[in-house]
């Protein structure tokens, strides 16, 4: 049957909803148009073949009418001239919508072999499908396609069968469009198995006259037993679809004898209490089948089904199944979600899917039905991981990444070497560029060169979303350009340096590259380059040095002082020739209240903090202290025999004050070769002179000697030391 636009305007005329016509004229007349001159391989116009899609979408569905335009104009962007903007422009954005996603989801490749695999594909396509009515026109194209794939190449008529067997069907059967379904299986394998098929409606064929007789009397045995219930029952009867009966022969492998439910016979009723009424009449009349018994109205179909099932024998010992539902059941079990538009009035459909499948919850709440909400999303969940997106190479392989991954996390998760030789991409047969972010559905062309020369930028590396794309793209420049790795880490680390204000040695950076496990600077660079080794990483790491080697070099200078003035300490002890018993090495002080020199009978104090103090042994400090609380910390000392070094004592001079008296004071200490290392002189209250010099003397006899020969100077009156120092 040849569609034409005549046909689809009478059936619309027909209809008891309300349809724009002119805007569907409208749509036509563009799409006659656009497919002007191209024939279908039957020789038909190509225009005919929209027609058709929009007269299924009519017939079986009642869909609304931008579904209707939408299935006019379905194969116009994709194989005229006429873009999307053209049909947004003048039949709007929802038209344009379902458009596009029929174009994009008839792009998706569908030939794989993996079962599940297949199952990822369906349920990207449902995915894809943001408005549940895009599905159903693509269903209504492939069902024409498939009722006229008699004039297509052998070929091809396989290829479309296998996907429709792996992927329409099943499909449809997820959406519960068990009418379409069936169809589809049917056609489909037709093709698949001809033989096999041949053999069922031969075996079908053999006593058709017999079996539509048997049907009928079954049919009217059980309309006299029911005949009270008012509206009369709908009572069908028929023979099972031949893929059903097919998959129990070929499949299970049961004998065509066996097979109970190749006839079935329908009870269509109005309340759920008449469905269990006349089962109760069926299995009075008729024998029923153990175990053959199922209720899908207490526990529907995950598609939303809902009937009850029996198989029964006759009088004839012939099985049967008797299927009983409510007249809303039989809706939903026939176009399923589609039936909303067959039967639900007031429906414009004019939902442009916001969210997947929000537009159904939408019409399912308005309508009440709480349970129904559950079901339908449950039959139609899309259960893909929402945070991954998948997308296709041209053979149809999916590819799941995680979302927001780009073109580049693609091409390395196809291939390391397709990351490497990438130098393009398209995606849906357009050029984009790397960064661009892939969604569901997507097909994703790589463009490779043939030779060595392109490789990855090193952008790449920031702009790949997956790890295992940086990590690939890492890998080829460590291994490609180590002398560019080198250049390009050693500039990056010293303007880093610089900017920190750090200042590092090359023992720092080998330190710092061993540290990473690799063997020399110029490995460092290098791993910087390839961006091996994070760059901020390092600079923390050696700030933190920088920090840690400036505090060790505070405290050892501190450590160093210390030391230098303990060891001036005990060179002066030494010096002294103090010899301490007990203590070695020890700091030592001569006390001031005592002044003690060598020769003289000295004892050591042990101070706290200061080292041990030396006193002359008749020091009251020392009577006194002998006697008190610290006696434990007076220590014996000597001084050492060869003591040569020089000590400083003062000495006290009083004189007659005359002019000279100071520079013959002098002149007494200089002849005997004995520095003055202070000297100091004043008048008293009685007229007399004061001489304070302090000198440095090599003992106690030398000191005797120059106090003796200070004295013979004229005028002096005593001439004493002090224990001043
Ligand atoms: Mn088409």
């Amino acid at each position: 049957m040849v569609y034409t636009i005549e046909i689809l305007m009478d059936k619309i005329k027909s209809s008891d909803k309300s349809y724009d016509i002119e805007k569907i004229m409208s749509a036509y007349e563009l799409a006659d148009e656009a497919h002007r001159g191209v024939l279908r391989s039957s020789g038909d116009p190509y225009i005919s073949h929209p027609v058709a899609v929009a007269y299924i979408l009519l017939d079986k569905f009642c869909m609304d009418t931008d579904t209707i335009c939408a299935a006019l104009l379905h194969d116009v962007v994709e194989d005229t001239d006429i873009g999307l903007d053209v049909i947004k422009k003048k039949f709007g954005e929802d038209v344009a919508n379902l458009v596009d996603g029929v174009t994009k989801i008839g792009q998706v490749p569908l030939n794989t072999r993996e079962e599940q695999q297949a199952e990822n594909i369906r349920k990207i396509l449902i995915a894809m499908s943001k408005d549940i009515r895009v599905i159903i026109i693509k269903l209504a194209d492939r069902l024409h396609n498939m009722r006229t794939l008699e004039s297509r190449p052998p070929e091809k008529q396989r290829k479309t069968s296998l996907e429709t067997m792996n992927f329409y069907a099943p499909i449809a059967h997820r959406l519960g469009i068990s009418d379409v379904k069936e169809e589809m299986e049917d056609i489909a394998l037709r093709y698949l198995d001809p033989y096999g098929f041949k053999e069922i409606e031969a075996q079908l064929d053999v006593h058709k006259d017999e079996r539509d007789t048997f049907i009928d009397k079954i049919k009217s045995m059980i309309r006299e037993r029911v005949n009270d219930i008012q509206p009369p029952p709908i009572i069908e009867g028929r023979v099972k679809s031949v893929y059903s009966i097919y998959k129990k022969v070929y499949v299970k492998g049961k004998d065509f004898s066996e097979i109970y439910d190749i006839y079935a016979v329908r009870v269509i009723l109005q309340t759920v209490v008449e469905c269990y009424n006349v089962l109760g009449i069926i299995h009075d009349m008729f024998r029923p089948i153990p175990y053959r018994f199922k209720d899908y109205i207490a526990m529907p179909k995950a598609n939303r089904y809902q009937s009850l099932h029996t198989t029964v024998i006759g009088r004839e010992g012939i099985p049967f199944e008797v299927q009983i539902r409510t007249q809303e059941m039989h809706n939903t079990a026939q176009y399923g979600i589609a039936a909303h538009w067959k039967y639900k009035a007031g429906i414009s459909g004019n939902v442009a899917g916001e969210k997947r499948f929000d537009w159904i919850r939408q019409i399912l709440e308005q309508q009440q039905e709480a349970d129904d909400v559950e079901l339908i999303s449950e039959a139609i969940k899309v259960d893909l991981a929402p945070d991954d997106v998948y997308v296709f190479t041209p053979k149809g392989d999916v590819i799941t990444l995680p979302s927001g991954s780009n073109i580049i996390d693609f091409a390395y998760a196809i291939h390391t070497a397709v990351g490497n030789k990438m130098i393009g991409a398209k995606v849906g047969g357009k050029m984009v560029s790397f960064d661009h972010e892939l969604h569901t559905g997507e097909i994703v062309e790589i463009l490779t060169s043939g030779g060595s020369g392109a490789g990855p930028k090193r952008n790449w590396i920031e702009l790949a979303r997956t790890n295992e794309a940086k990590a690939k793209i890492r890998g080829w420049f460590k291994r490609e350009c180590r002398d560019e790795n080198i250049e390009q880490g050693k500039q990056a680390l010293e303007r880093e340096l610089k900017r920190n204000g750090i200042m590092v040695d090359n023992d720092i950076l080998l330190e710092t590259a061993r540290r990473q496990r690799l063997q020399t600077v110029d490995d460092l660079y290098a791993a910087i380059g390839y961006g091996g080794v994070q760059l901020t990483k390092i600079i923390t790491r050696l700030k933190d040095e920088q920090i840690r080697l400036q505090r060790q070099a505070a405290a050892q200078q501190q450590t160093i002082d210390i030391e230098k003035t303990i060891s001036d300490t005990n060179k002066k002890a030494q010096r002294a020739g103090v010899i301490l018993d007990g203590i070695d090495d020890c700091a030592v002080k001569y006390a001031q209240c005592c002044n003690p020199l060598p020769g003289d009978d000295i004892m050591g104090f042990i101070t706290r903090g200061y080292g041990v103090s030396i006193h002359k042994a008749d020091c009251q400090n020392v009577i006194l202290g002998m006697q008190g609380e610290n006696k434990e910390r007076w220590i014996k000392a000597h001084w050492a025999v060869s003591a040569s070094t020089s000590f400083r004592a003062t000495i006290d001079v009083i004189a007659e004050d005359r002019t000279n008296l100071l520079v013959e004071v002098s002149q007494a200490i200089s002849a005997n070769h004995i520095p003055i290392h202070d000297v100091s002189a004043h008048c008293l209250k009685n007229g007399n002179a004061n001489i304070v010099v302090t000198v440095e003397v090599s003992g106690i006899e030398q000191l005797k000697n120059l106090i003796a020969r200070i004295s013979k100077v004229p005028g002096v009156i005593t001439a004493e030391r002090t224990g001043k120092q």
